[in-house]
C-alpha cells in the first residue's frame, strides 16, 4: 500500500485527542499563555505547578501548528556546532546552551513519568555523520570540543558506522549518548489534559487580536470580542511570531518529512539512535514507536504555505535520493509525506525573554532543529521571569542580542 497524504503523520495517527470550548465570556487570570503547541503546554504545566491561575488559548485546535508536523527528535545538539557557537558567543554561553538542552531531555523524561504519558518517550543515542570527506576535519574538531566540555561522545570511523548502522558512504561521525524521541503532538495534549484537572483553563479557536497594556496588567482582546485580563502574558506562538514582531530575528524555512510503512525488522539497526548528517540542509531521521522510518530534510526558504506544499513530491524524491546515498540497496515505501515551517536564527539559539514593546509579557520561541528542548529550557526561564529573576541563559537568548 502506498497511501500518501500531506497531513502530518501525528495528526492522522492520533486523531482529535481533545477539543476545548472557545471563549464565551470575559476572563481574569494571573498568566495568559497564547499558543497551545508543545511550548504553550510545557509553559502551562510550569505555571500551574508554580500555583498561578492560568489560561491557555489557541486560535486553532490545540497542537495544530508546527507541533503536529515535527519529527520530535530530542537532541542536546544545536544546529550550530558547539565549536562554532563558542566562536560566536563565547565558551560560557555556548556550553551552557548545550548543557541546558541536554538537561531538557532529562526534564522531559521526569514529566513523562509524572503525568504517566503514553506518548512513546524513548531514550536514544544520536549519530552525527560526515556526508562529505571535507567535513571530517571540522566534525572531528566538534567531537573534541564536545568531549572537552564533558559530553559523552565517541568517534566512529566509516567502517564502524557501516558495521553498526549499515550506512554506506559516510566519512565517520560522532555518537552521543544523550538523546530521545517522543510523539510531541500526543505529549502536548497529555500535558494540557493533566493540567486541566489541576485548574488550567483552555480555550481553542480563540485568537488574540490585540493587547492593551496597563500598569501591572494587560487586557488581551479576542477575535470574538471578549477580553482576558492577565497580570502577565506568555507568548508561545511559534513561527507566527514573525508577524507580531517586526524586527528580522528569524529566517523562516520550509522543511519536509516522509514516513515509511511499518517495517520493524528493516530499521532494527537504528531503533535506538537519532541520525543526522553534515549536509546543508541536513538529513535527519529516526524510527517511530510503531516501527516506521521518519526522515526529514530538503529545507528551503519559506515563500508561503502554497508554494511550500506545491513541491511536496519533488521534496519527497530529494529526501529519498539522499537516503539512497547511505542505503543504496534499500527500498523505502513512503506512507505519508508532509511539509512544515520552522525558523533559523543567526546563532541557532531561541528567543526567550522580554521584549521592550510588550509590557508584562514574556516570549518563549524555540527555533531551529531542537525547538522542543529549547521550549523545555523556557519553562525554567518563564518561571524565573514570573518571580522577577533572570536565568543564566537570559542574555544569550534575549531579543536584540
Ligand atoms: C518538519 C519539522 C521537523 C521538526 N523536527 C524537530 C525535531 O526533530 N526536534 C525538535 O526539537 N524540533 C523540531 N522541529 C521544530 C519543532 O517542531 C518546533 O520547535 C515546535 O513544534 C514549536 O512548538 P510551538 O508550540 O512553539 O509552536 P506551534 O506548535 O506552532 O504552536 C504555536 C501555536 O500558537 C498559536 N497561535 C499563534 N498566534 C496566535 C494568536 N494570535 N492567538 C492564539 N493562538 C495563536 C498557533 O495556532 C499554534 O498552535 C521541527 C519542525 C518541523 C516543521
Amino acid at each position: 500500500m502506498n497511501l500518501k497524504s500531506n497531513e502530518p503523520f501525528w495528526l492522522l495517527k492520533n486523531g482529535l485527542i481533545a477539543t476545548y470550548p472557545s471563549l464565551k465570556s470575559d476572563e481574569n487570570c494571573d498568566v495568559l499563555i497564547i499558543g497551545g503547541g508543545i511550548t504553550g503546554s510545557l509553559i502551562a504545566h510550569q505555571m500551574v505547578k508554580d500555583g498561578y491561575k492560568t489560561i491557555l488559548i489557541d486560535k486553532r485546535e490545540l497542537c495544530n501548528g508546527s507541533t503536529s508536523a515535527t519529527t520530535s527528535m530530542l537532541q542536546y545538539e544545536i544546529d550550530v556546532p558547539l565549536y562554532k557557537l563558542i566562536e560566536k558567543i563565547g565558551e560560557k554561553g555556548a556550553v551552557a546552551s548545550y548543557k541546558a538542552c541536554s538537561e531538557a531531555i532529562d526534564t522531559i523524561e521526569t514529566i513523562v513519568k509524572e503525568i504517566h504519558s503514553n506518548a512513546g518517550f524513548k531514550r536514544k543515542k544520536s549519530l552525527y555523520f560526515a556526508s562529505k570527506k571535507k567535513d571530517i576535519e571540522w566534525l572531528k574538531k566538534e567531537y573534541e570540543t564536545r568531549k572537552n566540555a564533558g559530553f559523552e561522545v565517541k568517534w566512529l570511523n566509516a567502517d564502524q558506522i557501516l558495521e553498526k548502522f549499515g550506512f554506506e558512504n559516510t566519512y565517520g561521525g560522532i555518537v552521543s549518548e544523550q538523546g530521545a524521541s517522543i510523539d510531541a503532538f500526543q505529549f502536548a495534549h497529555e500535558l494540557v489534559i493533566h493540567n486541566v484537572k489541576k485548574g488550567l483553563k483552555v480555550f481553542d479557536k480563540t485568537e488574540m487580536v490585540d493587547v492593551e497594556y496597563h500598569k501591572g496588567f494587560n487586557i488581551a482582546k479576542i477575535d470574538s470580542g471578549f477580553k482576558i485580563r492577565a497580570k502577565k502574558i506568555i507568548y508561545c506562538i511559534g513561527y507566527e511570531s514573525k508577524t507580531l514582531l517586526k524586527e528580522n530575528f528569524v529566517n523562516l524555512k520550509s522543511t519536509y518529512a516522509v514516513v515509511s510503512e511499518v517495517d520493524k525488522d528493516k530499521f532494527k539497526s537504528i531503533t535506538s539512535t537519532l541520525v543526522w548528517n553534515t549536509d546543508d540542509p541536513y538529513l535527519y531521521m529516526r524510527t517511530t514507536d510503531d516501527g516506521r522510518l521518519l526522515i526529514g530534510g530538503a529545507d528551503e526558504d519559506f515563500y508561503g504555505a502554497e508554494k511550500r506544499d506545491a513541491i511536496l513530491n519533488k521534496k519527497e524524491k530529494e529526501i529519498l535520493k539522499n537516503l539512497k546515498k547511505i542505503k543504496p540497496d534499500y527500498h523505502f515505501y513512503p506512507d505519508f509525506v508532509w511539509a512544515g515551517t520552522f525558523g533559523e536564527t543567526k546563532d541557532g539559539l531561541p528567543y526567550i525573554g522580554e521584549h521592550s514593546k510588550f509590557k508584562n509579557s514574556y516570549f518563549v520561541l524555540g527555533f531551529g532543529g531542537n525547538g522542543i528542548t529549547f521550549s523545555v529550557v523556557g519553562m525554567e526561564m518563564a518561571s524565573l521571569f514570573m518571580k522577577n529573576k533572570k536565568h543564566l541563559l537570559s542574555r544569550y537568548f534575549k531579543f536584540g542580542r
